[in-house]
């Protein structure tokens, strides 16, 4: 008999288990995987350390400060700002505030009017001025009880159509993974916020760093990797292994949808995802020049949203003497399987060859990853997330109770982790 048993070893279920431990309270987390993260994991191919799909840490994010070791992670940080590639060539959008030396050049980019340099400020300012302790923008800055989409609130504010399609949408719809900007404002206020805060991130050899940290801070045996639970009762989970654990509480840290397999319910509504492919390259040389900065398509054309080159950015993502590159396309182009992935990468290296010149036709793909779960769809993003035992003794966290996030993952597992603990 277990205090609480955990279902799921992604950043809500470890953070979760990790706060309990703390506080006393003994549990035990069953992974259906092969090693903790959930969606943040990270592959070893030929000394090349692949994240499965880009993404980054937000040093800002407060549940990630409050429970990781970011020395530890010996974390490389991207430059604040971007290269974009426009129709005119290509341009440089940064942070004044962080990187004031580069404010004339932002100023003078093509990517967008002088207004619309004036209308960042403001929004920054909106961002920050308005952000509660836990990230998030006050009601009134995110428009209240209204809904607003990003585009719209975009649009409010008045930036201008060069700015939208050379700049925000591009950077947006690359964190948001959708094109259309029809995520809520205060996911645009929240993720502002954290950029203007922080630091963008990647750990010494790879994501996955963050899950094994956490992981590596729980008592030996907590962990029970390679366990699918296939049904949750009153204060017991069974496994496919036909093990049956018995538990005071029942946390419940799957991804979203996945609860239906546990035989509980999920709210009822078909859970929609935004997906991602992303291709990794190995390049004799960085085409950022050794930059650790982010570049955008802004041309309004072609395939590629994000390149990125994570071995720029911190140690350990590509053996010595070689780069590790990574392109973002949204959504899945085409159907996958090998003859479709020789076809997208092949029309991939013709684009980005417009972009970084032939020397791309020397770049070696690793892999394609084709993630159609990778952001689960939440009509109300948001703050002040309050867990609920349901009346059977079950807990649920996971990003998508709170944001699609890794902030909105911990800060979920802690929030459950504090309301049982307060339970005593
Ligand atoms: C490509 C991509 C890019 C992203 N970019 C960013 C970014 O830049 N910044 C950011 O903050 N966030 C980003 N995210 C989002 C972030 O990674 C997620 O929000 C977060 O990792 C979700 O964690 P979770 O613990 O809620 O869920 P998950 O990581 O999905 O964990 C759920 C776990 O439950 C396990 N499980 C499910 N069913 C069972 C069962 N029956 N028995 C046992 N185990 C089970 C699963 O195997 C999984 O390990 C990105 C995500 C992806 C995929």
């Amino acid at each position: 008999m277990h205090e609480v048993v955990i279902i799921g070893a992604g950043l809500a279920g470890l953070t979760c288990a990790r706060a309990l431990q703390s506080g006393g309270v003994d549990c035990v987390v069953v992974e259906a995987g092969d090693a903790p993260g959930g969606r943040v994991r990270t592959d070893e191919v030929e000394g090349f350390r692949l994240d499965r799909g880009f993404q980054v840490l937000l040093t800002a994010y407060p549940a990630a400060r409050a429970a990781l070791d970011y020395a530890a992670l010996r974390l490389g940080e991207f430059e604040p700002g971007a290269r974009v590639a426009t129709p005119e060539g290509p341009a440089r959008v940064s942070d004044p505030w962080r990187r004031p030396g580069r404010f004339w050049e932002t100023l003078l980019a093509p990517v967008g009017t002088m207004g619309d340099k004036v209308r960042v400020g403001a929004l920054r300012l909106a961002a920050t001025r308005g952000m509660a302790a836990d990230g998030w923008p006050s009601g009134n800055v995110a428009g209240g009880g209204e809904i607003r989409s990003t585009a719209e609130e975009l649009e409010r504010r008045g930036f201008s159509p060069l700015m939208r399609e050379r700049f925000l949408r591009p950077w947006l719809s690359g964190i948001f993974l959708e094109r259309e900007l029809s995520t809520p404002a205060a996911m645009l206020f929240f993720v502002y916020g954290m950029f203007a805060r922080g630091a963008a991130a990647l750990p010494a050899g790879g994501m996955q760093r963050i899950p094994e940290q956490l992981a590596a801070g729980l008592r030996p045996g907590t962990l029970r990797l390679g366990e699918t639970a296939r049904a949750v009762g009153v204060g017991q989970v069974t496994l496919v292994s036909g093990e049956t654990l018995r538990a005071r509480e029942v946390v419940v840290a799957v991804e979203a949808g996945a609860e239906a397999a546990l035989g509980l319910d999920g709210g009822g509504n078909e859970v929609a995802w935004r997906g991602v492919t992303c291709v990794q390259w190995a390049a004799p040389r960085s085409p950022l020049g050794g930059e650790p900065v982010l570049w955008l398509n802004g041309t309004g054309r072609g395939q590629v949203n994000t390149v990125v080159v994570p071995s720029d950015v911190a140690a350990g993502y590509a053996p010595a003497g070689q780069t590790l590159v990574s392109t973002t396309v949204l959504g899945e182009p085409g159907l996958g399987g090998a003859e479709a992935n020789g076809a997208l990468t092949g029309v991939l290296r013709e684009e980005m060859k417009g972009y970084f010149g032939p020397e791309v036709g020397d770049w070696r793909p690793l892999a394609v990853q084709r993630i159609l779960r990778a952001l689960p769809v939440l009509a109300r993003p948001g703050r002040g997330y309050a867990p609920e035992r349901s009346p059977v003794g079950v807990w649920r966290c996971g990003d998508c109770v709170a944001s699609a996030s890794i902030q909105g993952a911990m800060a979920s597992g802690a929030a459950v982790a504090a309301a049982i603990l307060k339970r005593g």
